[in-house]
C-alpha cells in the first residue's frame, strides 16, 4: 500500500533521507527505530507530504506523491497521523475535535459524525470524556483522543511518530494497548517508537534507520536476536 523508491530529501544542505527504499503491504505493522536525527520523523512526514522529497518516488495506494495537489489530497484522505504532541484544538471539546474532520472534509452530517466519534471514543475507552476540553484530560487520555480523531476519518493507514514519548510512564501502556488493539484488527500501521517491547510484540517488520538510510529491515524475531549490521547491534545495546 506504500512504496518508497530511492527517496532523497534535503533540508537546505542537510541530507536527511539518503536513498530510502521501503515497502509496506496492506495490513502490515511496521516499527521504525533508530538514533535521534536518523530521519525517522522526516520519513513518515514524507508519506503524507508534510515534507516533500527531492528525488525518488513515493506511492500510497497507487497514487504518487508529487507536486499534484490533487494527489496529495487523495493520499491524505487515506492516511491518519498521530504525533508526539497531541495537536488537539484546546478551545473545542473532545467531541468537537472528533466531528470536525468528518463534517468538513468528509461532508458527513453532525448526528452521524457524533455517533462515529462516540464509537471511536469507546474504542479508546474514554467515551465519558466526550464533553471535556483537552486541557482537562491526562496526557494519555489526550493521546487516545488524538488516535480516535484520526480513526474517525477512517484511514487505510495510520502513521505514529513517537506517540508515547511525551507521556508520563504510567500512561504509556494505555496508549500502547490501544495501538496494539488497532494492530490486531488489521490496521496498516507505521510507528516510530522507542518502545522495543511493543515492536517485539506487535510489529511484523522492524526497520532500523541511521543517518538517513534504511540499514536493516527484518521481522522482530530476527531483528532482536540476530541483527545483521554493526550499527543495529550497537543501537540495540544502547536501548535494551
Ligand atoms: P528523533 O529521534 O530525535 O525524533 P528523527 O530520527 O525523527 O530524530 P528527524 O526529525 O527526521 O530525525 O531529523 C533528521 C535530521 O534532519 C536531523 O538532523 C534534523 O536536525 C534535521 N531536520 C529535521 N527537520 C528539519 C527542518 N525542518 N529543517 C532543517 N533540518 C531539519
Ligand atoms: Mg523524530
Amino acid at each position: 500500500i506504500i512504496r518508497l523508491t530511492n527517496v532523497h530529501k534535503w533540508y537546505g544542505e542537510y541530507h536527511a533521507l539518503d536513498g530510502v527504499t521501503l515497502q509496506v503491504k496492506r495490513g502490515e505493522r511496521v516499527v521504525i527505530c533508530g538514533p535521534s536525527g536518523s530521519g525517522k520523523s522526516t520519513l513518515i512526514r514524507c508519506i503524507n507530504r508534510l515534507e516533500d522529497h527531492q528525488r525518488g518516488h513515493i506511492h500510497v495506494n497507487g497514487i504518487e506523491l508529487n507536486n499534484e495537489s490533487k494527489n496529495v489530497v487523495a493520499v491524505r484522505r487515506e492516511v491518519g497521523m498521530v504525533f508526539q504532541q497531541f495537536n488537539l484544538f484546546p478551545h473545542l471539546t473532545v467531541l468537537e475535535n472528533l466531528v470536525l474532520g468528518p463534517m468538513w472534509v468528509r461532508k458527513i452530517r453532525r448526528p452521524e459524525a457524533e455517533a462515529r466519534a462516540m464509537h471511536f471514543l469507546s474504542r479508546v475507552r474514554i467515551p465519558d470524556q466526550a464533553h471535556k476540553y483537552p486541557g482537562q484530560l491526562s496526557g494519555g487520555q489526550q493521546q487516545r483522543v488524538a488516535i480516535a480523531r484520526s480513526l474517525c476519518m477512517q484511514p487505510q493507514v495510520m502513521l505514529f511518530d513517537e506517540p508515547t514519548s511525551a507521556l508520563d510512564p504510567e500512561m504509556i501502556n494505555e496508549v500502547l494497548d490501544v495501538m496494539t488493539e488497532l494492530a490486531s484488527e488489521g490496521m496498516t500501521m507505521i510507528c516510530v517508537t522507542h518502545e522495543m517491547g511493543f515492536a517485539r510484540k506487535v510489529a511484523d517488520t522492524v526497520v532500523f534507520m541511521d543517518k538517513g538510510q534504511v540499514i536493516e529491515v527484518a521481522p522482530p524475531s530476527e531483528f532482536f536476536t540476530r541483527p545483521q549490521s554493526e550499527r543495529t547491534q550497537l543501537f540495540l545495546k544502547q536501548v535494551m
